[in-house]
């Protein structure tokens, strides 16, 4: 089955930091993918402006460089030269005034204007300001920001009040890519569009979720940069919080983003506190080829965490008494985004062999997208009634009859819908500040207990304590494999 493309109007998309390593890894191939499907005029703009002092024809070049290294396209490809032709550049400082009337004098009237701030957080007011300014941005402007949104609720609320000076919250896209996974959004189609899960899905009948992202490479070669957040603040309060809220949440009364924000939101202002008995903290060490956290984050006293795992609480009617098991980590032994809900077992069996039978829904968002439901069946043969657990097993893209190659990444899905306008993918600055409000009592609790994380070997399925967590309450995890 081949998707469907929707085109979107023409633009003028301006990407600060265009010369940067996520523009040419993701932005610009992305583009390029979705200029092949046709999903855009050929009369559209795309502005790298950064600090580098180059040309159209020199940027068009760098242009071409990332999309053949990150978007695997032959050097001499066509249609490669017909996307460079849209591609223009401006050398800008942020900070100061070089650029800004250039800039201006290249943006069409009459187009949809979009500028992704592809930039440090801390360069976000200096652009908001000058877009706003210059008079480049007008009421129908679109941002787009990228993460990190603030380290902390403090910074996240400053970074929000930075924005709203010059944007209404309409205009403000903040990305968190997991919401452009195909998948992520499948979690909403498989519960609102079908009757079967939704009547199941709360406490009564679910025993408990666990959500797991675990990635086998460590933060060699970013090191530093990820020694100032850790897994808490890189995957936890953004990531996994999201895959969190779109299991948890109420249906919205439509597919709409406020209304989907609005669920979001409740749930995450409905999370317990979680305290030190619940959460285990981890940090890699040497193994096979590779170095210890420490040497790959160049700080010999490091206590940040590349490992987390927690229980988390829900307290609402729906959730009271089921708990959702998260973690997250690097340098595990296999590269894996899951979900898996538990359900309960029957409350009474007709069947004396004593074999647990509890459902298990798991819905695996990488690799090998797919839904997988374990149901028990009777073992064939005679001799009585045996039952034995079966996997229902679906892959999307066998089940789709495609091979995936014309679905989009979620960078791509997600430009596309800044310029269709449509917010329901991103974040709103109060489930930001909602999802800060509830990790830094976490991390300050840390800081001030100056405790360290456990250490774990590479390859390993986390620290031992990890384990506990979920045998104190009866149930395990399941195991990490691709
Ligand atoms: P980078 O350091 O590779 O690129 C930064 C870009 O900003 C360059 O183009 C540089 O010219 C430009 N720039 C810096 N100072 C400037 C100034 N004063 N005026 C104009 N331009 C200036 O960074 P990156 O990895 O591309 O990351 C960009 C943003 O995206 C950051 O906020 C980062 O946290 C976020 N992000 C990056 C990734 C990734 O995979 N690289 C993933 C998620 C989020």
């Amino acid at each position: 089955m081949v998707s469907r493309v929707i085109p979107v109007d023409d633009f003028d998309l301006v990407i600060f930091g265009g010369t940067g390593d996520l523009a040419h890894r993701k932005i610009l191939p992305g583009l390029y993918r979705r200029f092949l499907a046709g999903q855009f005029p050929d009369t559209a703009r795309i502005i790298g402006a950064a600090r580098t002092k180059q040309d159209d024809a020199a940027f068009r070049e760098e242009v071409r460089g990332a999309v053949v290294k990150f978007g695997g396209v032959p050097e001499g490809d066509e249609n490669l030269t017909a996307f460079l032709n849209l591609i223009g550049y401006v050398a800008i400082d942020a900070s100061g005034e070089d650029g800004w009337q250039d800039l201006k004098s290249r943006m069409r009237s009459g187009v949809i204007h979009a500028f992704y701030f592809s930039v440090a957080p801390s360069l976000f007011g200096d652009i908001a300001q000058r877009l706003a300014g210059y008079g480049i941005a007008d009421a129908d402007s679109r941002i787009v920001v990228e993460k990190p949104f603030g380290r902390d609720l403090t910074t996240a609320r400053e970074l929000n009040a930075t924005l709203a000076r010059h944007f209404v919250e309409e205009q403000i896209y903040r990305i968190d890519h997991y919401l452009g996974k195909e998948t992520v959004q499948n979690l909403m189609a498989v519960r609102f569009a079908n009757i079967l899960f939704e009547p199941l899905w709360n406490a009564q009948y679910v025993d408990h979720v666990q959500i797991t992202v675990a990635e086998t490479v460590g933060v060699a070669g970013r090191g530093s940069y990820y020694d100032r957040s850790g897994a808490i603040r890189d995957m936890v309060q953004n990531h996994l919080m999201q895959l969190l809220c779109l299991i948890a949440m109420e249906p919205p009364y439509h597919f709409d983003p406020n209304a989907v924000r609005d669920e979001k939101l409740k749930v995450i202002r409905a999370l317990e506190p979680v305290g030190p008995d619940d959460i285990v903290r981890g940090q890699y060490q040497a193994g096979g080829e590779g170095a210890a956290y420490v040497t790959d984050a160049e700080n010999p006293d490091s206590r940040t965490e590349s490992y987390v795992a927690m229980k988390v609480r829900i307290a609402n009617w729906r959730w009271q008494g089921a708990p959702f098991y998260l973690r997250t980590g690097k340098k595990l032994r296999a590269r894996t985004s899951e979900i898996a809900i538990t359900f309960k077992e029957p409350p009474h069996s007709i069947f004396d062999d004593g074999v647990p039978r509890a459902n298990q829904l798991v819905i695996r968002l990488q690799p090998n997208e797919g839904m997988n439901l374990k149901v028990m069946i009777k073992e064939p043969g005679p001799g009585g009634m045996r039952l034995v657990q079966v996997p229902l097993d679906m892959t999307f893209a066998e089940a789709l009859g495609n091979d995936g190659a014309d679905v989009p990444d979620a960078y791509e899905r997600l430009i596309m819908d800044v310029i269709r306008g449509n917010q329901t993918l991103f974040m709103r600055g109060d489930e930001v500040e909602a999802a800060w409000a509830w990790t830094d009592p976490i991390i300050e609790a840390w800081e001030t207990g100056k405790t360290r994380p456990e250490p774990y070997d590479a390859g390993s399925s986390g620290p031992e304590e990890a384990l506990r967590l979920l045998h104190r309450d009866n149930r395990r995890w399941r195991e990490i494999r691709a």
